[in-house]
C-alpha cells in the first residue's frame, strides 16, 4: 500500500506536496519522497521514515518549480529499503521522468526477468521500475504513447503519477483497484491524490475521481483525458480500502468512508447480534465508525473502553520474550472504569493473524469486563492480496485454516461474529458485488491468478 500526491500550476508545489503526503501518511510509513519540476529539470528527495521527519524548509527549498509528485511507501513488493523509496526518478533518452505508484503489479517478476535477459539493469526491487524500463524502450513517438504501450504490458493494480519536465500524467488501472482523485485549488492549480483527505487539507476542491483505465495528462494548465486500454468485464475496486485502509474522512469510490464503515457496523449488528450486553466499544482507530454503527443499530450504548497512544511508530522494536506482550499495551490501553463488571461488545475491522484480537480480549478481561463479544466488520480474511494490501501468506491468516469457533477460542472471546460478504457488499453499495474486489475474503481473484493451494494448518500458540 502507498499514498500518492501530485500538483501542477502552483508556485508552492513541493510545500503543498509535503502537506498532501502528510494527510496520506496512514497509507505508508516506511519511506517518503518528492520530485519537483521547474519546467527545465527534475529534483528529487527521498528518505526512509515519516513525512514530517524527512522534509523541512531547506529540503523543500531544494525542490523548486510549479509541479511536483510525492509518495509515501508501505512495501508490498520489494524490501523496506531506500533504493525502493519512491517516486522513482530516471534520465532516459527522452528526458527526465519520475513515477509514483500505488498498487502492485502481478506480472512484474516475469517482465523483469525478460528485461534483464535483454540486458536491463535494475536499481531497485520495486515492481514500479518495470514500468520505467518498458517506457524507456518503447519506440512510440510521444511520451503518452510510450507510457500507454508500457502499461498495456503490465497487469495488476496501479494508480500512477508520472512527472516529466513539462507534464503531469495520472493513470488508474482498468480495473480501478486503487483510488485516485482529481482536485482543483482556487488559484487554478490541479491536484491529484490517493484520497480526498489530502485535498481537504490544502483546501482544494474535489473535481472527480479518475475513471478506471483513464489517462489524464496536464500540460500548461490544460487537461487531456483518454481511455486507451481495453475495458474489462468488471471492476475491481479494493473493498479493503473501505474496510480498513482509507481514512474515514475521505470520500472513496464515490462514498464517504465513515458512512460506509458505519453501515458495516449496522449490518454486523443485524447479522451477528449480541443478545445481552452493556456497552459497545471500538478498537481504535480503525473500528470506531463500525462500532458506532453497531451501537446505533443494536441500541447498546457506545463508550470508550480502549485508548490508543498516538506516539507508537511502526519502527518500535518489541521487547523480547518475557515482556513481549507489552507491545499491544503500548498502543492500546483499557479504561478500567468503563469496563469493570460490564458485558462488552468490542468491534474491530479485521482479524488477520489473530494475535492483536487475542491480546485485546485478554486486556479487556484483565480490566474487569465480565464478557467480551468480538464483532468484526469484514468477513474472515482467508486469502492473500496480490494487488497491494500487505496481507501475509495463507499459512499466517488464521481464518484460512480455522473455523470461527476455533478462532473465538484462540482469542478467548465469549463469542465471535463476522459480517458476511453479502452484507459487506450491501454496506459498500455494491449488493451484486460486480464492482469491488473481494479476493481477500472470497478467493475470487480479478485476473484469474492461481489461488494458492490448501493452507497448512497454522499453529495457534500464545
Ligand atoms: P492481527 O493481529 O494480524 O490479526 O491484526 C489485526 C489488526 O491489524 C486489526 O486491528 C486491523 O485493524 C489491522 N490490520 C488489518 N490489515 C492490516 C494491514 N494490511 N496492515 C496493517 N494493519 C492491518
Amino acid at each position: 500500500m502507498c499514498g500518492i500526491f501530485g500538483i501542477t500550476g502552483h508556485v508552492e508545489a513541493s510545500n503543498l506536496t509535503y502537506l498532501g503526503l502528510h494527510a496520506l501518511q496512514h497509507r505508508g510509513q516506511e519511506s517518503a519522497g518528492i520530485v519537483s519540476s521547474d519546467g527545465h529539470g527534475l529534483r528529487a528527495h527521498r528518505q526512509m521514515g515519516l513525512v514530517a521527519d524527512i522534509f523541512d524548509a531547506p529540503v523543500l527549498a531544494g525542490l523548486p518549480g510549479q509541479s511536483a509528485i510525492g509518495h509515501v511507501r508501505y512495501s508490498t513488493a520489494g524490501g523496506s529499503l531506500l533504493k525502493n523509496a519512491q517516486p522513482l526518478f530516471v534520465q532516459y533518452a527522452g528526458g527526465q521522468c519520475a513515477i509514483a505508484h500505488n498498487g502492485n503489479l502481478i506480472n512484474a517478476a516475469a517482465l523483469k526477468e525478460k528485461l534483464e535477459a535483454d540486458g536491463a539493469i535494475f536499481q531497485s526491487d520495486a515492481d514500479t521500475e518495470v514500468i520505467m524500463h518498458l517506457l524507456a524502450r518503447s519506440k512510440q513517438p510521444t511520451f503518452e504513447q510510450k507510457l500507454v504501450e508500457a502499461l498495456r504490458k503490465v497487469e495488476g493494480a496501479y494508480s500512477l503519477l508520472v512527472l516529466t519536465e513539462n507534464k503531469l500524467v495520472a493513470v488508474r488501472d482498468p480495473l480501478g483497484i486503487r483510488p485516485l482523485v482529481l482536485g482543483r485549488m482556487k488559484e487554478g492549480a490541479y491536484v491529484l491524490a490517493s484520497e480526498t483527505t489530502a485535498l481537504d487539507l490544502i483546501e482544494a476542491e474535489l473535481v472527480r475521481e479518475l475513471e478506471p483505465g483513464e489517462v489524464l495528462v496536464i500540460e500548461n494548465g490544460v487537461l487531456r483525458t483518454s481511455k486507451p486500454f481495453a475495458e474489462p468485464a468488471r471492476l475491481g475496486r479494493c473493498i479493503f480500502e473501505q474496510v480498513y485502509f482509507a481514512r474515514p474522512d475521505s470520500v472513496l469510490f464515490g462514498s464517504s468512508v465513515y458512512e460506509v464503515r458505519k453501515r458495516m457496523g449496522m449490518q454486523l449488528a443485524r447479522e451477528q447480534p449480541v443478545p445481552a450486553a452493556d456497552l459497545v466499544i471500538a478498537v481504535p482507530d480503525s473500528g470506531v465508525a463500525a462500532a458506532i454503527g453497531f451501537s446505533q443499530q443494536s441500541g447498546i450504548p457506545y463508550d470508550v473502553g480502549l485508548i490508543r497512544s498516538h506516539y507508537v511508530g511502526r519502527t518500535f522494536i518489541e521487547p523480547q520474550q518475557s515482556i513481549r506482550h507489552f507491545g499491544v499495551k503500548l498502543k492500546l490501553s483499557a479504561v478500567k472504569h468503563v469496563l469493570k463488571g460490564k458485558r462488552v461488545v468490542v468491534v474491530d475491522d479485521s482479524i488477520v493473524r489473530g494475535t492483536t484480537s487475542r491480546k485485546i480480549v485478554k486486556m479487556l478481561k484483565a480490566a474487569g469486563a465480565t464478557e467480551v463479544h468480538l464483532r468484526i466488520s469484514s468477513p474472515p480474511t482467508k486469502w492473500p492480496c496480490f494487488y497491494g494490501i500487505d496481507t501475509p501468506s495463507r499459512q499466517e491468516l488464521i481464518a484460512a485454516s480455522h473455523t470461527t469457533d476455533e478462532i473465538a477460542r484462540y482469542v478467548t472471546a465469549d463469542s465471535l461474529g463476522y459480517i458476511s460478504i453479502e452484507g459487506l457488499g450491501e454496506a459498500v453499495g455494491d449488493a451484486d458485488r460486480g464492482s469491488f474486489c473481494t479476493a481477500c475474503f472470497s478467493g475470487q481473484y480479478l485476473l484469474g491468478e492461481m489461488a494458492p493451494g490448501a493452507p497448512e494448518q497454522s499453529k495457534l500458540t500464545a
